[in-house]
């Protein structure tokens, strides 16, 4: 993927044999090297241990039993304790009161003590403000600061996520599977410690989990380079129909991506006042219409605000939030995108945590943030889901232009200790895409490493 490139001389340096017996002399990081997914490789390093005793520990043993590639053990792990752990799944949903807390202590703490490298972990509860009881609700809101403080704690790569499940959803748990499959493989990398909702409708899973986007048609705006690029590989990989579009002076870099992913180039400034249109005919006319679009286009003028001029505010404002607002309300007006579509906007931890010099960009991505919250119901009526990712530091020729220092905290002050690669926000984004994943919409689902940003 072209997003590979990784510019972290450092952790290239510490994971060297002579680096590594360095920096663990003089105790300094040592950032694990992190299983990415491959196609030819098991999901997971090691086994997966299921606990809990919840309303989808059932469920969840019958997905992880029929999925291709897990080596399902269940709670009593008797012969099998030399094992490193690939992952660990607990169902916290029978947790109904603040005191059955500890069966998170009971289960999590001897498996602490036998995890491999890049393990997953996954606690599943039930959204707090749906539970019967006040004593529920405080429970399955507990888990959130246990999953959190899990991810702290856990090394050489591994994560640990929460999964809210709408106490609706039907006990075969369609709409559970895609998202357990993204979580339980390299595919969520740099993706820890994030509250994930799913909520309460059925999902068809695809023929294949490893096309699942075959025969849908997806738009990726700002693909010429960076983030956007990797998208449009990843999209096509999981067997989309790509088209790719950026700025008219993005010309060459434009084309080289949409050959890359045999798919189509499309110039266009998002901001332009017909881009919607343009891109409503050019999809009605070739594809009879389009199923996926990523917001991804984005651009950074930063400036303190006592020195902020107008251009600087207001071209950010309008590439980072209006336009994508603008292009989703003229594609659905146009009858552009279709019902079981995926809109997925891009934000990032500056919208949550606010940054020094980025008034602008900070706004305009918590207003990303805010389009999610209030498209979410709106489109669920058309049938298409939004969600948002919220990329931390990633390694792109928009972070190699920050000064070293700065840069170098930036990288390091997270879980994982290092930057994440263009192809863990692009990975995040396809699960997004799925069909299966149409239980999922209204989520901002941060690509950070569990930066201490905005924690
Ligand atoms: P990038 O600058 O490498 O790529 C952005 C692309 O968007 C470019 O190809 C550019 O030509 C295109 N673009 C800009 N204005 C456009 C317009 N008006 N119309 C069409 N295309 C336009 O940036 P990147 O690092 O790949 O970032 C991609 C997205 O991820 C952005 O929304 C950015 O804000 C966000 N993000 C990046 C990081 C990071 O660490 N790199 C972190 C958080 C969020």
């Amino acid at each position: 993927m072209s997003g590979k490139a990784n510019k972290d001389l450092y952790s290239t340096f510490v994971t060297s044999g002579p680096g590594s017996f360095i920096a663990s002399r003089v105790g300094l990081p040592q950032p694990p090297t992190l299983r990415r997914y491959s196609p030819s490789q098991t999901p997971l390093s090691g086994p997966v241990v299921l606990g809990g005793e919840g309303r989808l520990v059932e469920p969840l043993r019958e997905i992880l039993a029929a999925a291709d590639g897990y080596d399902l053990i269940s709670n009593n792990t008797s012969g099998r304790s030399a094992d490193k752990l690939g992952a660990a799944v607990f169902d916290a949903t029978g947790i109904t009161d603040p005191a059955g807390l500890d069966a998170l202590f009971e289960f999590f703490t001897p498996v602490m003590r036998s995890t491999g490298s890049s393990a997953r972990f996954v606690v599943v509860g039930t959204h707090p403000e749906l539970c019967r009881t006040p004593g529920e609700q405080i429970a399955q809101r507990a888990l959130e600061g246990f999953t959190r403080s899990l991810g702290k704690e856990l090394r050489n790569g591994a994560t640990a996520q929460l999964v809210y499940v709408h106490p609706k959803a039907k006990t075969g748990l369609s709409g559970v599977e895609s998202t357990l499959r993204f979580l339980l493989s390299g595919k969520s990398a740099y993706v820890d410690a994030q509250v994930i909702r799913i909520g309460e409708a059925d999902a068809t899973a695809p023929k294949d989990w490893d096309k699942p986007l075959a025969g849908r048609v997806a738009l990726v705006t700002g693909a010429a380079r960076g983030i956007g690029a990797t998208i449009a590989e990843v999209l096509a990989r999981d067997g989309a129909h790509v088209i790719a579009a950026d700025i008219p002076a993005a010309g060459e870099a434009l084309s080289e991506t949409a050959n890359r992913v045999k798919g189509t180039a499309l110039p266009l400034d998002v901001t332009s006042p017909d881009a919607g249109k343009t891109i409503a005919a050019h999809v009605l006319e070739r594809h009879g219409g389009l199923d996926i679009i990523v917001n991804n286009a984005g651009i950074t003028r930063d400036k303190l605000l006592a020195n902020m001029d107008e251009a600087r505010w207001n071209s950010v404002i309008g590439v980072n939030l209006l336009a994508p607002q603008r292009l989703v309300d003229d594609l659905v007006a146009a009858k552009a995108l279709r019902a079981g579509g995926a809109v997925i906007d891009v934000s990032s931890i500056a919208g949550i945590a606010g940054n020094r010099g980025q008034t602008n960009y900070g706004t305009s991505k918590a207003g990303v943030i805010g389009l999610v919250n209030a498209y979410a119901p709106i489109l669920a009526k058309e049938g298409i889901t939004i969600n948002a990712v919220a990329p931390g530091f990633i390694e792109t020729a928009m972070t190699a232009a920050i000064p070293l220092a700065t840069r170098e905290v930036g990288r390091r002050m997270n879980s994982l200790q290092q930057g994440g690669q263009t192809v863990d926000v692009a990975e995040t984004v396809a699960w997004y895409a799925s069909p299966a994943s149409n239980a999922v919409t209204g989520n901002i689902v941060r690509v950070c490493g569990q930066s201490l940003l905005g924690a």
